[in-house]
């Protein structure tokens, strides 16, 4: 049985002022856990305030150890935070930073070795969508962006639509289903029985109001929310459809 999760992307948004947002999200429950990934800076006091109630997670990390590279942090440093989940490959990053898929996979695979959860974001754009190409562009970034020891630590994938994030458009409900049916069928091929064992969110506009739709969906455990994590006024509803699903 998988653990549900509802996952808060706060990108880079957030002083310490909104921390105090984090009394007012409702707490992991047995069944379904609550993470929010603020912006670098407010990981350690992140997790002193988070108190146990919710997880806590990076946005990004490098994917190589610590050494001479300016202005980055390694995994090791991110677990050392006492932060449990890393998101990478966000299609941001992918875009503004020309993250590949190949770095990509050897930021999950540095990820996994430093004892933390990757949140790894495939999706595809705009223009794939309309050609009728999503599923083979989520089939692709499935099979180059994953590292090959995925499944002996928790992960999570998270399919997220290009052309969903940030514009309040969603696919239809056919199209979250096909996709996540896809990603399962993918990680079952490849890793066997483990692969059952991956949880997958779905993240494009997540609101209070289409949440409990898109969380009965078949394969879909959970969210990655953008834009309505940042207030516990949508993220509470958010995560209590997700605990009634
Ligand atoms: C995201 O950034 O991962 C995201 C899903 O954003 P939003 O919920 O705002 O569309």
């Amino acid at each position: 049985m998988r653990q549900k999760l509802a996952a808060g992307n706060w990108k880079m948004n957030g002083t310490q002022d909104q921390l105090g947002m984090l009394a007012q999200v409702p707490p992991s429950q047995p069944g379904c856990e609550v993470l929010i990934c603020p912006p670098a800076q407010l990981l350690i006091p992140a997790v002193q305030q988070a108190l146990g109630r919710l997880s806590i997670g990076a946005q990004d990390c490098h994917a190589q150890a610590p050494g001479a590279h300016t202005g980055d942090l390694s995994a090791s440093m991110i677990a050392d935070t006492g932060a449990r989940y890393v998101i990478l490959g966000h299609s941001e990053r992918r875009q503004a930073h020309g993250e590949t898929d190949a770095l990509i996979q050897a930021k999950a695979a540095a990820a996994i070795d430093a004892g933390l959860c990757p949140i790894i974001c495939i999706g595809e754009s705009h223009a794939q969508r309309i050609n009728g190409q999503a599923l083979d562009v989520i089939q692709d970034q499935l099979r180059l962006s994953l590292p090959d020891h995925l499944t002996q630590a928790p992960s999570v994938i998270a399919y997220e639509p290009i052309w969903a994030i940030g514009t309040g458009l969603i696919p239809s409900l056919d199209q979250i289903t096909k996709a996540h049916s896809a990603i399962r069928a993918h990680l079952r091929q490849r890793f066997g029985a483990p692969g059952n064992d991956v949880r997958l969110l779905y993240g494009g506009s997540v609101k209070p109001d289409n949440a409990a739709q898109i969380f009965a969906c078949p394969e879909v455990d959970g969210a990655l929310v953008g834009g309505a994590s940042l207030s516990a006024e949508d993220f509470g509803p958010i995560i209590t459809a997700l605990a009634a699903a």
